[in-house]
């Protein structure tokens, strides 16, 4: 315990103590050192004293839910002295329990690293521009939007912000790498920038997200010229990589006064005014309107709904079943997920699984359903007409890139009892991409367990036949979008033979999805898939339901 105190008390390194509540009880002398707080400031208040407002939501969520999950955190932390000076600390906070398992105290520790880092003068601007595309970012065009507020309510002005999230820049950058999605996102801030005039701020505010906004003009002011100048503008093809990629944006516009009086609640009237824009179909834009956030799909609402939901199972998984398309016999189930929501009713997976990717809610959803399922074909592994059914499940790409993906797969398989040969992951051909070396690896290391892989919506994305030569993979699915209008278009044959001519080339095996017709069917196995699925057979269904459904069939 001396020793301990003795650290305390004369370590270089700032020690702040608090209650389970976060109230700061003790702070020890290198603290006041660093953060120049005294003991007396900081004792009863809480840590976010020191807050610099840099990191946003999302950030101190990782480090709750660390917290919470672990019971412990550490990385660099953007703070702020008593002066108001910026400081860069590293950071552990280790949650102490009580014996009865509670948390009774958080210890955090740090050490002020700022000159480590970073000259000074190097620190504001990194501080306050986007070191990729140099435009500035969320920190200042805050700052800047702020000045314009106080401005505009001066003078009685009004002013439209902008916020822009790219459409499919994630598939472009899980498939050609993240030199060619920086390149691309550099491009685009270019083009943005080019379009807008000098007096209007343009800012990335994260990832593929973007914000403008324009002092002067306000709901009255025809800006649908402006705004279909720049969705032109991003939907320019781009030269990246020796390649043409093509992408486009949505975007969500609020005004001044009229959506919100302050910087916080104007960027989330526009980026729920995005969020449905992208709902509408990409590639266009939407004025903010109170019905948007009071409306049940307000994207708020249902990231938090949908944390909700995991906690209290609210979600089920549906299988539908894969036939042999010479046999007609049933080879296997896909395992496709859905939410039951208490008021909302069945919710469907593509309006729910975007979300989930956004917040990462996505692995522990993810590993839930791969468990289900799992356990699922063990159950009917002891029957007679539903044994040894290849348990196909959906994997996102943000499943693969988090990490860890092998270890819960390996985890899952020896609780529930499934032989690895039995189960077999979908992947989109975005993530399969060699460039991502991290998914390559996982891949090719669930693969060596013996778990298929399937190419999911194949022929959507970018990949080129010398790509899929060295990807471990063991069949590919052709995409609905190419099934849908068989046999009658000749585009969509073309594509349909080429793909199955392709597998047969690389000896991987076929499926279609979305196969509705007897003409379908006929047309695709004639060319030689092997397997077919689509509502002609059955629909995704309840275990159970889909017994009693497939036993009954003539
Ligand atoms: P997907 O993997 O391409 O799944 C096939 C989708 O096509 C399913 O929609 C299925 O109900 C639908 N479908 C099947 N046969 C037919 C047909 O004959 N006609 C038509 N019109 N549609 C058919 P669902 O269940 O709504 O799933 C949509 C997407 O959501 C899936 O596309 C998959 O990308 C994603 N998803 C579903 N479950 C999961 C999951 O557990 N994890 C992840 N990461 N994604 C999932
Ligand atoms: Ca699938
Ligand atoms: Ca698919």
């Amino acid at each position: 315990a001396s020793l301990a105190s003795k650290v305390f008390e004369d370590g270089l390194e700032g020690v702040i103590i608090t209650d389970a509540q976060g109230i700061i009880r003790r702070v020890n002398p290198a603290f006041t050192i660093i953060t120049g707080f005294s003991a007396e400031d900081a004792v009863g208040k809480k840590p976010s004293i020191l807050k610099s407002g840099r990191h946003d939501k999302a950030f101190y969520e990782k480090l709750w839910g660390a917290l919470i999950e672990h019971g412990y955190w550490e990385g660099e932390i953007w703070n702020r002295r008593k002066t108001g000076e910026g400081f860069v600390a590293t950071e552990t906070i280790s949650a102490v329990r009580n014996e009865a398992g509670e948390v009774a105290h958080y210890v955090s520790t740090f050490r002020d690293v700022t000159e480590r880092i970073h000259s000074e003068q190097r620190m504001r601007h990194l501080a306050h521009y986007d070191a990729l595309t140099h435009l500035p970012n969320r920190t200042l065009f805050v700052e800047r939007l702020e000045h314009a507020l106080v401005r505009a309510r001066r003078e009685n002005a009004a002013l439209a912000l902008l916020f822009i999230d790219l459409d499919y820049f994630k598939a472009v950058n899980d498939s050609l790498g993240h030199a060619a999605g920086d390149d691309l996102l550099c491009t685009l801030a270019a083009r943005m920038k080019e379009v807008m005039r000098e007096a209007d701020t343009v800012a990335r505010l994260s990832g593929d997200e973007f914000a403008i906004f324009m002092e002067g003009v306000d709901e009255q002011t025809n800006i649908d010229g402006v705004l279909k100048k720049l969705l032109d503008a991003l939907l320019e093809p781009a030269n990246i990589a020796g390649r043409s990629v093509t992408i486009g944006a949505s975007i969500g516009v609020a005004f001044y006064p009229r959506d919100g009086e302050n910087a916080e609640p104007l960027l989330r009237a526009a980026d729920t005014a995005m969020y449905r824009a992208k709902g509408k179909g990409r590639n266009s834009f939407e004025f903010y309107r109170p019905e948007l956030t009071q409306s049940a799909d307000d994207r708020f609402t249902v990231i938090s709904e949908l944390r909700q939901g995991l906690e209290r199972g609210e979600f089920c998984v549906y299988y539908q079943p894969k036939v042999d398309a010479h046999t007609g016999k049933l080879v296997g189930v896909e395992a496709l997920v859905r939410w039951i929501h208490p008021t909302k009713g069945m919710i469907p997976p593509d309006r729910f699984i975007p979300l989930a990717e956004q917040t990462d809610l996505i692995i522990p959803l993810g590993d839930w359903v791969l468990e289900t399922a799992c356990r699922q074909a063990v159950t009917w592994n002891a029957t007679a007409d539903f044994c040894n059914l290849k348990m196909a499940v959906n994997l996102s790409s943000v499943q693969i890139s988090r990490g860890g993906l092998l270890q819960r797969t390996q985890d899952i398989l020896a609780r529930t009892g499934l032989a690895a040969q039995q189960l077999e992951l979908e992947v989109t051909e975005g993530v399969m991409v060699a460039g991502v070396r991290e998914g390559y690896k996982t891949l090719t290391e669930l693969r060596e367990l013996g778990i298929a892989v399937a190419i999911d919506d194949f022929g959507t994305g970018y990949s080129s036949l010398a790509a899929l030569k060295q990807l471990p993979i063991t069949r590919l699915k052709i995409d609905r979008s190419f099934v849908i209008n068989l046999p009658d278009n000749t585009d969509d044959l073309a594509i349909a033979q080429m793909i199955t001519r392709m597998a047969e080339t690389l000896k991987l095996q076929v499926t279609a999805e979305g196969v509705e017709t007897q003409a379908q069917a006929d047309c695709l196995r004639d060319m030689g898939c092997n397997e077919l699925q689509g509502y002609f057979y059955s629909r995704p269904q309840p275990a159970q339901a889909l017994e009693a459904f497939w036993r009954s069939r003539p």
